[in-house]
């Protein structure tokens, strides 16, 4: 079957340009975002990035694609290695070295699992940890070596940077400022000081190791993304996604490995999404001016107000955090849920003349056109709720004055249902249509049993003007359905 899909731009880092994505493989997308950094609790500032990306994916799904998104788990690194050591004596082995880095990397995967579910962020197909791909890194890493885009010193390994035509087409480095020769041992450095980088880290005492072709150690930070990635999406990636901060050198650094590796363009579409901001600086950890999600609930803040405020506004903007912007997204879900439950109802209309008459689907089809129009721009969402919200005041307008039809709510219901498959914020609530719907069907039953025909014919016809289609099963049971 040949499916229909949407054309999709989205701003290129690679090119500075808002391109539409076209896909390896027609109507395929594979996505490759960096995952947490599992030693600690994941702040609302991480989360901005993870919701932007589940954003991303959520539109191509939307748009008919089918992505196969993998998201590696960081778990071995300096600052996990730095808060999981700390409590170890001199003389543990590198069994009870491991052993404690995995402790703590498990408690904290788990938990940012969790986050995730709170806010409605679709769990990747692949969630690789770096440490079961200890094998492929090091393959990685010979291979750059035989390629002489990589050399060992002093059981340490480094990539060089001037072997590679390419380096610094994703941050636009000036290659003229390089410092040939020099090298940094960090896993995070400044722009300033772009040199050869370190792929495979020589242990050090006091360090979990595993054993390799340059003696005991652990790999960079960088390798990791690459090793992943290549392994389970393979050599041609259409998008790969992270924040800003991680333009350099992080991917700079995976486009090096991999591209060194494959001798070929490794991912079409580089994507990357502001900062969330608190009085004009990046949250961060290091500067303590962060919220995890639990402080927020703990503050009666509802997740998916935090999840729309963050969506709500464009990703490639900085926003800032704040109280008052969570109770405008608070107030803007209650419209649009109040509006689905009005368009679940039956209308009264009040007959008197409109103005502007409008045809609701025909008005209906502009909004989502333009919602589309807006979200396949470079995922511009406040366009795209600018849409919605002026279809919610002209419909209800239209609502008060002619009622709609069932056939025209229900075909609003249906575009409701489908920005909601994007949005993840006004689902149709499940729970309570089921126990309303329960009700109507035991009083049926009930009518029935009393042979009041017309009282059950009165329900059923009530459920109809819900959208439910009752099926009297041959085994006496009612069942039903969104008609
Ligand atoms: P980490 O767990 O530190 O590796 O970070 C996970 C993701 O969060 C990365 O993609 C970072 O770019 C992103 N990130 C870190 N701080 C912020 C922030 N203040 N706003 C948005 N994204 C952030
Ligand atoms: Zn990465």
């Amino acid at each position: 079957m040949n499916k229909m899909h949407r054309t999709l731009s989205l701003f290129n880092t690679l090119t500075r340009r808002v391109e539409p994505v076209v896909p390896v493989e027609e109507g395929k997308i594979s996505l490759y975002t960096c995952g947490p950094t599992v030693y600690n609790f994941a702040h609302i500032g991480n989360l901005r990035t993870f919701l932007f990306q589940d954003l991303l994916k959520r539109t191509f799904r939307a748009g008919g694609y089918a992505v196969t998104h993998c998201m590696n788990i960081t778990d071995v690194e300096d600052k996990i290695i730095r808060d999981s050591q700390a409590g170890l004596p001199a003389e543990a082995t590198n069994e009870q070295r491991h052993g404690a880095m995995t402790a703590l990397t498990e408690r904290f995967t788990a938990i940012f699992l969790d986050d995730l579910e709170t806010l409605r962020i679709q769990k990747a197909e692949f969630l690789p940890r770096a440490t079961a791909y200890i094998g492929q890194m090091i393959h990685l890493i010979q291979d750059l070596e035989a390629k002489g885009l990589a050399y060992p010193r002093e059981g340490s390994v480094y990539y060089r940077i001037a072997g590679l035509p390419q380096y610094g087409c994703l941050a636009h480095l000036d290659r003229e400022g390089m410092q040939a020769g020099a090298s940094v041992d960090a896993d995070e450095y400044e722009r300033d000081s772009v040199t050869d980088f370190v792929l495979w880290k020589a242990g050090k005492p006091g360090e979990p190791s595993w054993d390799s072709p340059w003696g005991p150690g652990r790999p960079g930070w960088h390798i990791e993304c690459s090793a992943m990635g290549m392994e389970l999406l393979g050599e041609r990636v259409d998008i790969h996604s992270g924040g800003v901060d991680l333009i350099f050198p992080h991917h700079e650094n995976e486009i090096a490995q991999s591209e060194g590796c494959l001798g070929h363009r490794w991912v079409n579409h580089w994507v990357h999404g502001e900062f969330l901001m608190v009085e004009g600086q990046k949250m961060a950890k290091s500067l303590g001016n962060f919220f995890t999600l639990r402080d927020l609930i703990e503050k009666g803040v509802d997740p998916i107000a935090l999840r729309y405020a963050i969506q709500s506004n464009h990703y490639r903007k900085v926003l800032n955090f704040s109280f008052e912007g969570l109770r405008a997204a608070e107030n803007s879900l209650k419209r649009i849920r109040a509006f689905r439950k009005r368009m679940e109802g039956e209308g009264q209309g009040g007959g008197g003349p409109w103005a502007e008459a409008l045809v609701p689907l025909v008005r209906l089809e502009q909004a989502r056109t333009e919602f589309w129009a807006a979200m396949a721009d470079d995922l511009n969402t406040p366009e795209a709720l600018a849409a919605l919200f002026t279809l919610i005041s002209d419909l209800n307008a239209q609502d008060d004055h002619v009622a709609l039809t069932r056939d025209e709510r229900n075909a609003v219901l249906a575009f409701l249902d489908e920005a909601d498959a994007i949005f993840a914020a006004w689902p149709q609530e499940a729970a309570s249509l089921d126990a309303e719907v329960e009700a109507f069907i035991e009083a049926r039953r009930a009518a029935k049993a009393a042979k009041n025909w017309a009282e059950a014919d009165r329900v059923r016809d009530q459920l109809k003007a819900l959208g439910i289609v009752l099926e009297d099963r041959k085994d006496g049971s009612v069942g039903w359905r969104k008609g």
